[in-house]
């Protein structure tokens, strides 16, 4: 998979990029990725992204020509709503809220373009010519970048043959709609604190019912959203 990240703050990438499973699945060639300038799209001299509101308030608001110029150039051609075209996904407090869900529809894409926003936001026309707007969770932060990089971590994760043992991804959190079950590692008496004893009986049958409880209960507890969705999801299958 490629993706390509347009943000005035490239710099910010490579210490993400070249860290751990990032830099491995990069290395392995399961995800290629890009980062552009989006100051290299501008005309003037002062290379401009941004101007004032229209309407007044405070702050600066991203003009939509860099974005659409850096989006047509790193496409190599305009941009393309219709089904097929590029997933392009603008970073945005007012979109849709990343999930599981949303993460493996992206990850199914053979490429997705991420534009970052800063300041007070981007200029509305920028929405229309994207076919995604994505938020990472309901609070505003100062910039798209660490959305962007939120979109790439847990995308190419997804990717087959990046984790180690495949049944890694299926049993973990929100995967099957349940959070992961609790896990342990040596010692097996830390501090006081033991270990659940059904771990170390060597019983797989009895481990997997009990992880399978655990992960029940935990999300009864935690997330009750999450069973309501998944019983939802069954019924309206
Ligand atoms: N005034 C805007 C926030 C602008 S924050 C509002 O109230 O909605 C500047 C940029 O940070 C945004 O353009 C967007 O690219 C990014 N951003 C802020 N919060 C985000 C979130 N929750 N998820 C994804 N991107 C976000």
């Amino acid at each position: 998979m490629r993706i390509d990240v347009i943000t005035i703050f490239p710099q910010m990438f490579p210490p993400v990029l070249e860290t751990g499973m990032l830099r491995v699945a990069r290395e392995g060639s399961h995800v290629d990725v890009a980062v552009h300038d989006l100051r290299d799209y501008t005309t003037g001299r002062h290379r401009q992204v941004d101007d004032q509101p229209y309407g007044g308030g405070p702050g600066m608001v991203m003009m939509a020509e860099p974005f659409y110029a850096a989006l047509t150039d790193v496409l190599g051609s305009e941009p393309n709503l219709l089904p097929g075209g590029t997933r392009t996904i603008l970073m945005s407090a007012r979109g849709k809220r990343l999930d599981h869900r949303l993460a493996s529809s992206l990850a199914q894409e053979e490429r997705l373009v991420v534009l970052c926003g800063r300041y007070e936001g981007v200029d509305a026309r920028v929405a229309d010519f994207v076919t995604d707007e994505v938020s990472i969770g309901d609070y505003v932060l100062s910039g798209g970048e660490i959305g962007a990089m939120v979109v790439i971590d847990t995308v190419t994760r997804l990717q087959a043959g990046v984790l180690g043992a495949s049944e890694s991804l299926e049993e973990e959190s929100f995967a099957s709609g349940q959070l992961e079950y609790p896990q342990y590692t040596r010692p097996a008496r830390w501090r006081e604190a033991g270990v659940p004893p059904v771990l170390i009986s060597g019983d797989h049958r009895r481990i997997g019912e009990w992880r399978q409880e655990q992960s029940r209960l935990s999300t009864a507890v935690r997330r009750p959203d999450l069973c309501e969705e998944s019983g939802h999801n069954k019924r309206n299958r």
